[in-house]
């Protein structure tokens, strides 16, 4: 599917479990050259979606398979289309021990039900299969690729995760936001040492200094308005910050107890995101002291 000559987004058939937040993979192409920019899932139909898409296009040598961050949906089909086109995995160092550490109980984008075991085995599958896709080129803040005559240059995002990466194609005024930005509703946000919102926010306006014209997220559909969305997505989070600050002030002190008021029609399966996003934020106005910790797992506004 063309997004503009130089950039093509590869769909495959949505996995079972995420409807329409299917992950997006892009291609970026030139002069003989192309890289992907994230791999999608690791199951026998996105990753034949994914080869026969390449395949289409002989005359394009896959250079570099380039993860946005550690995530599942966007890193399990890595290893295998790396090992199907001679391709490099490119990623930022601090993901690499969660993307190995597939047992543990790192948050993803999906928090899976306990009593939903047949998904539950399957994210386990794609975790290890993510597990394989160890990166042969570390990349940090700055780093440039180079596909055909084009550049993609990394940006270190840190937020939804510690080694989250945004690329800004240049040639195209394209940036492509994995997680840290989506075209589709927010996204989760854990407390360290997952994610950071304060290092969030502060991702999401160094972003705005891009000047892009075109934003390919990790969800959901391009913006082509990208300062509109990015201030968006920075207001969505101070006000969220500014109705936890209201909430401590009125005796709510733990992020259970602030739960209802802030998600009125939460859904049970996504409970604990929505306590770690609560946290999250915690723990950003801790670190800025303007709350403080109280007893376990309760909070207090410093005076
Ligand atoms: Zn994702
Ligand atoms: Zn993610």
């Amino acid at each position: 599917m063309e997004v503009t000559p130089r950039i093509h987004s590869i769909p495959a058939p949505t996995a079972f479990y995420t409807g329409p937040q299917a992950p997006n993979v892009f291609l970026v192409m030139d002069g003989g050259e192309g890289a992907l920019i994230d791999s999608g899932f690791g199951d026998e139909q996105s990753v034949r979606a994914r080869l026969e898409y390449l395949g289409e296009r002989p005359d394009v040598k896959l250079r570099y398979i380039v993860l946005t961050h550690h995530h599942f949906d966007h890193s399990s089909g890595a290893h295998q289309i790396r090992q199907a086109s001679g391709a490099q995995i490119v990623m930022h160092p601090q993901e690499e021990r969660f993307l190995r550490d597939w047992q543990s109980d790192v948050p993803q984008d999906v928090d899976i039900p306990a009593d939903q075991k047949a998904v539950a085995e399957q994210v386990q599958r794609f975790r290890q299969q993510a597990a394989e896709a160890a990166p042969d080129v570390p990349i940090a803040d700055g780093g440039m690729l180079n596909v055909g005559g084009l550049t993609l240059e990394v940006v270190h995002t840190p937020g939804h995760t510690l080694g989250s990466i945004c690329v800004y194609l240049r040639e195209e005024r394209a940036l492509f936001t994995g997680d840290t930005a989506l075209g589709l509703g927010t996204v989760a946000i854990s407390p360290p040492p997952y994610g950071d919102m304060r290092l969030y926010l502060e991702s999401l306006e160094r972003l705005k200094g891009y000047d892009a014209a075109l934003m390919l997220p990790g969800h959901g559909r391009a913006v082509q308005d990208v300062g509109r969305k990015l201030q968006e997505l920075i207001d969505h989070r101070r006000e969220r910050e500014e109705q936890v600050l209201r909430l401590l002030a009125d005796g709510k002190t733990s992020a259970r107890s602030m739960l209802s008021a802030i998600y009125p029609e939460l859904d049970r399966r996504i409970v604990p995101m929505a306590l770690r996003q609560i946290e999250a934020h915690l723990a950003k106005l801790t670190e800025e002291r303007r709350v403080e910790p109280a007893r376990e797992g309760e909070w207090r506004l410093r005076g």
